[in-house]
This record gives C-alpha cells, structure tokens and sequence, in this order.
C-alpha cells in the first residue's frame, strides 16, 4: 500500500466522486469537515502522507495485506468473505427492548459488551430527524436509542476518531462495510505511529448493497413530507421493494426504484455486501422482520457471541440452507459487478508509483468475474 497525503485524497476520492462519507478522515486534524454528507477540506494542507488517506476505504485498499494481517490468509473473493459460523440471531430475553431494525442482535451485543466492561465506549449512528449523527455511547442503556438503520451514508468514524482522541481504549464500532474497512486500516497502524495501540475491541459490520447521498435524500423526501414531521425511515426486507416514510399520522411508501437513483455512483464500486472485515457481521434475514443473519469471523466475535448466548442476551438458530445460498449469490453478485466495473476503469492493481483503489491477486479478481 502506497501512502500519501490531503491533497492527492481531494484528487483520488474527493473530486472523483468516489467519498461516500465515512467520516474515517474526520476530526484526526482541523482540516476535514463532514457537513450534512458532504465531506471537504477547509483549508490547505500540505503534508505527504496522512493517516486521512491511509485510512480511506475508497483508495490504495491492500485486500490481500488487509487478509493477511486479519486472517492470516490471502484475500479469498468468496462472496462472504472468510467466516466461522454463520446463524439466525435475535436479541434474548435478558437485552434491553427496543425499536430494531430486525432482531435487535446488535445492539443485543454492544449492549451486552458495554455492560461486561468489554468495551469502555460504542460508535453507533443516531438520527436527527433524518439526519445520521454519530455518537459515542457509554450507558448500555443508551444504546438502543440509536437502533434501527438509517439508509443514508453517515460520517461514524469521525466518532471513533474522536472517541480515541479523547482515551477510549476499548471501542467498539458499528459501521457498513466500507466503515468497516476504514477501521481495518486504522487497526493496521498504516502509517507507523510509535505510540499506537489498537484502540479497536471489536467491530460490528452491517451488511449493505447500497446507501443513499444525504444530499439527494433530502429534498427528495422534503417534496413528499414536512421533514420535521418524518419519526422513521424503514426498508422492510425483500420481497417488500418500498422505502416507508412515518410521520405520527400517517406511512407513506416510495419505490426502491425511485429511492435508488439516489445512491451514489461510489457504491456500485463497492466489492463487500458483508463486512467482510468485521468480527462479527449482521444483516437482515429475508422473509422474517423479527431476526438477523449473524456471521461470526474472528475468535473474539465468537467469544462475545457465545457469551451473550450464555448469559441471555441473544438468541441463536441455524440458519435455513436456502437463505443462506440466496445470501451467498446476492453478495456475490455485489462483489463481481464491482470488481468488474473497477477493472474496467482501471482503477485496480495500477503500476508501482500510481494510485488505485484496490491492490489484489489479479487471479482472484478473474475467478469473482468469471
Ligand atoms: C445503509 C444501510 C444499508 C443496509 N443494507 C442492507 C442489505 O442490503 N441487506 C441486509 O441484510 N441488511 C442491510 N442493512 C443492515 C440492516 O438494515 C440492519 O442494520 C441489520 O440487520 C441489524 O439489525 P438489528 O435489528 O440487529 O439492528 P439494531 O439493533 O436496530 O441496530 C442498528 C445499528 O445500525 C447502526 N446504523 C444505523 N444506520 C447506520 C448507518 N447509516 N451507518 C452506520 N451504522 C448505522 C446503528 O448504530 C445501530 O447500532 C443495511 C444497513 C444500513 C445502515
Ligand atoms: S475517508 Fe471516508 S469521508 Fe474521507 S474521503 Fe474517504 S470515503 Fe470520504
Ligand atoms: S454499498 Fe459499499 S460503499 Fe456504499 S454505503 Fe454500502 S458499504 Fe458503503
């Protein structure tokens, strides 16, 4: 992985359209803001190589040095990527209740994890109207104040920079795949830092096909409905294709057809439906509103995990073989229209000295196209 600095990130990402707002280069210097979604570097910049670009999901990503360091193998292109076990998963009897997206599994965990001391703070995403706002939790009873999904792009990890600004040692984050990714690259001390240590208890990767640009979403929804009157946004799962809007007195539905002109060009680039780099990963299970699809990838993923089933806190099912291999087609699909597109565009595997945005085995890139 090469590393440079502001300025060649304002070039590669920035200005190519390709930022999806992460927030992974917000709040480590006074530079980058996030404002409504849009990131942007106030003033001048002028050093050579930053934890800023280092960290950014969407360029000079190292897949196979990122598997090597994780898992201790090559970047495998399997479209869940590498795993343990994979359930059905829901929040157990002894959780706090709440309004979940599904199951309530995870926040079932970092509940559970901030109440065992696992973990000393939690990045969760909570909304103002329909504004994602990130924020630092540390009362397990806060948690579930940020439950449900916000379907736009949020700037998270500009809570977990500065969650390790202000001390926290033990964090656990909760992110998209690509939020993901950016805290697999700050996990690998990219730019040498002499007095770094992980900072990172555990990370919690959502599963995602696609999010939609705040810019866009807003006047979108602002045209149907008094946004100040908007309680929740929901995406029921497949085969439900509509995005509900509530107010207190009425639900209107939109399309998914309308809602996904509004996702930004970088998504289509984006390989990972899973969090592949996640401890622990969970998504939606298709067909029931009330539990998870839940895969476990690291052993202290599985520990939590088994712990929280121990002690009540979440509840565990085999999953059904054909949600699985629905599971597996959808992500694979994910991943080879992106890697495909990226080869296309050149944007993988460039020459020593240029920038790209993936570096991988080349053979792995053909077998997830073939
Ligand atoms: C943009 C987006 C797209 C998604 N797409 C899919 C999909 O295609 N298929 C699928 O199976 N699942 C998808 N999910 C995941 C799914 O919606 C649920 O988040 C997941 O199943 C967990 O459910 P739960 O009941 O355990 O969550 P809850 O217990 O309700 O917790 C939800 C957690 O999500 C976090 N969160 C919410 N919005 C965001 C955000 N914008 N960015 C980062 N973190 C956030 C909150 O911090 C909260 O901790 C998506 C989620 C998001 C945010
Ligand atoms: S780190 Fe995230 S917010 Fe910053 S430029 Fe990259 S994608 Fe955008
Ligand atoms: S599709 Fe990929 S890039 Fe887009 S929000 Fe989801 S994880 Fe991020």
């Amino acid at each position: 992985m090469s590393l440079f600095g502001p300025n060649e990130l304002i070039e590669d990402v920035i200005n190519k359209n390709l930022c999806i707002g992460c927030g992974a280069c917000i709040e480590l210097c006074p530079y980058f803001r996030s404002y409504k979604g849009r990131t942007a570097m106030l003033f001048p910049c002028t050093k050579e190589e930053g934890r800023c670009y280092a960290f950014c999901p969407k360029i000079e990503v190292d897949l196979d040095r990122l598997s090597e360091f994780f898992f201790q193998a090559p970047y495998s292109g399997a479209p869940l990527g590498r795993y343990r076990s994979i359930h059905t998963a829901k929040a157990g009897p002894k959780a706090d209740a709440g309004d979940f997206q599904a199951g309530g599994t995870v926040s079932a965990l970092i509940g559970f994890a901030l109440r065992k001391g696992y973990f000393d703070a939690a990045v969760l995403t909570d909304k103002e109207g329909i504004l994602p706002v990130p924020r630092i939790i540390t009362d397990p009873a806060d948690v579930s104040r940020c439950s449900t999904s916000k379907y736009t792009s949020a700037p998270t990890l500009s809570a977990l920079n500065q969650a390790v600004r202000q001390g926290y040692k033990h964090i656990g984050v909760v992110g998209t795949p690509c939020q993901v990714l950016a805290v697999a690259q700050m996990r690998m001390n990219p730019t040498a830092e002499p007095d770094f240590s992980d900072p990172i208890a555990l990370t919690l990767g959502l599963f995602c096909t696609w999010s939609v640009y705040y810019r866009a979403f807003e006047p979108f929804i602002a045209a149907r409905v008094d946004i100040s009157r908007v309680i929740k946004v929901d995406i029921p799962p497949p085969p439900a294709e509509v995005m509900e809007i509530y107010t207190a007195e009425e639900k209107i539905e939109i399309g998914l057809d309308e809602i996904r002109e509004l996702v930004p060009d970088t998504c289509s680039y984006c390989i990972d439906m899973t969090s592949e780099f996640a401890d622990i990963s969970v998504g939606v299970l298709e067909g029931r509103t009330d539990m998870n699809t839940l895969i476990v990838r690291t052993e202290r993923g599985q520990k939590i995990v088994d712990e929280a089933v121990a002690e009540g806190f979440l509840v565990l099912e085999d999953m059904p073989g054909e949600n699985l291999e629905h599971l597996q087609w959808a992500a694979g699909n994910k991943k080879k229209r992106a890697f495909a597109k990226a080869r296309e565009e050149g944007m993988i595997n460039g020459a020593e000295g240029t920038r790209s945005y993936l570096r991988v085995d080349p053979a792995t890139v053909s077998d997830c196209i073939a």
